[in-house]
C-alpha cells in the first residue's frame, strides 16, 4: 500500500505541478514594497522584523528601516521572492476577453500592451467599450454603419455624405479598423483618419493618402490630395478627434447631387519604430 501511495506521487511528479495551484485572495499590500507601495519583484530585502522593501528603496535607505526605525540593516529575503516569483493575477481586461494570469508584479507592464484593452464607441452619447473586435460589432449592430472592407497597398474609392461623421475601414487581411472621422469646419471638410486600437505603441504603423475629386464633369481634374506619413492610432477614449494631418476638402469639392464627398483613400503598412 505504501509504496504505491509513493509511487503515485511520483508519477504525478513535476508534470503534476499544475494541480498544486490554489486560487487565494489576499490583501495586495503583501507584496509591494512598504516604501514605495511598488509591487515586490527580486532582489527583495528585509529588515530585522521582516518590512520588506524594493532593492530600489534599500538602495536609498542606508541601514536605518523607517518602519521600525532599527539600524541593524537589511538581508535578502528568498522566500518573498519566490512568492512573487509564483503569485499569478488575472489581467484587468478579463472582462474583454483576456485569460491570461500574470504575475503581479508584471501586470502593470502587461497592461499597457494588452490586445484584449478596451477601445470607445466615439457617437455621442453612447458610452460602449469593448474589443476590437465587439466594438466593430458593435459599430454594425448598435450604430447602423456599414463599414467598407480594403486591402492595404491599394487605392479605395469611398462615398461619405457631407454630414456623416464616421466612416469605418476594416482591413481585410488583418481586421484592423479605421475611422475617417469627417469634421465640418468653416472652410469646408476637414478629413483624418485614426487607426482603431487600444495602445499606441502595439501593432503596426501605417501610413495613409486620401484624395478628393470633383465628380461634375465639368470640373473635372480638380482635386485635393494630403498625406500622412504616420496614422494616429487610438482607443478613442477621449473621443475621435481632428488628428495634426487632415485634408480640407473645399465645398466646391462637394458633389451637389449626392450632397456627398468622393474620396480616394489608400492605407499602407509601413515599417516603424516603436517607443515605449
Ligand atoms: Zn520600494
Ligand atoms: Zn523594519
Ligand atoms: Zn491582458
Ligand atoms: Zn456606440
Amino acid at each position: 500500500m505504501r509504496k504505491e501511495a509513493v509511487g503515485g506521487e511520483r508519477a504525478a511528479g513535476a508534470a503534476g505541478r499544475q494541480e498544486r495551484e490554489i486560487f487565494v485572495k489576499m490583501d495586495s499590500q503583501v507584496l509591494d514594497c512598504t516604501i514605495c507601495f511598488e509591487p515586490l519583484r527580486p532582489p527583495i530585502y528585509q529588515c530585522e522584523v521582516g518590512h520588506a522593501v524594493c532593492y530600489v528603496c534599500r538602495g536609498k535607505l542606508c541601514n536605518t528601516c523607517p518602519i521600525c526605525c532599527r539600524g541593524i540593516g537589511f538581508s535578502r529575503c528568498f522566500a518573498l521572492e519566490h512568492v512573487v516569483d509564483t503569485v499569478k493575477v488575472p489581467c484587468a481586461n478579463a472582462n474583454y476577453g483576456c485569460k491570461q494570469f500574470i504575475i503581479y508584479y508584471q501586470k502593470e507592464k502587461h497592461e499597457k500592451t494588452c490586445l484584449h484593452a478596451p477601445c470607445f464607441c466615439p457617437e455621442d452619447g453612447c458610452s460602449f467599450k469593448g474589443s476590437t473586435g465587439s466594438l466593430l460589432d458593435h459599430f454594425v449592430i448598435e450604430h447602423k454603419w456599414s463599414p467598407t472592407n480594403f486591402h492595404y497597398n491599394e487605392a479605395q474609392r469611398i462615398s461619405i455624405p457631407r454630414h456623416c461623421r464616421f466612416t469605418l475601414l476594416v482591413g481585410e487581411e488583418d481586421q484592423s479598423m479605421f475611422l475617417v472621422v469627417n469634421t465640418l469646419i468653416h472652410m469646408g471638410n476637414a478629413l483624418t483618419t485614426i487607426s482603431i486600437r487600444p495602445h499606441e505603441s502595439s501593432g503596426s504603423c501605417y501610413s495613409s493618402r486620401i484624395s478628393a475629386v470633383h465628380c461634375a464633369e465639368s470640373d473635372k481634374g480638380r482635386y485635393v490630395f494630403q498625406m500622412d506619413p504616420h496614422v494616429g492610432s487610438s482607443s478613442l477614449h477621449d473621443g475621435a478627434q481632428l488628428g495634426s494631418f487632415f485634408l480640407l476638402v473645399p465645398p466646391e469639392l462637394v458633389d451637389e447631387s449626392t450632397d456627398g464627398l468622393t474620396i480616394n483613400i489608400r492605407i499602407d503598412k509601413i515599417k516603424c519604430v516603436v517607443h515605449h
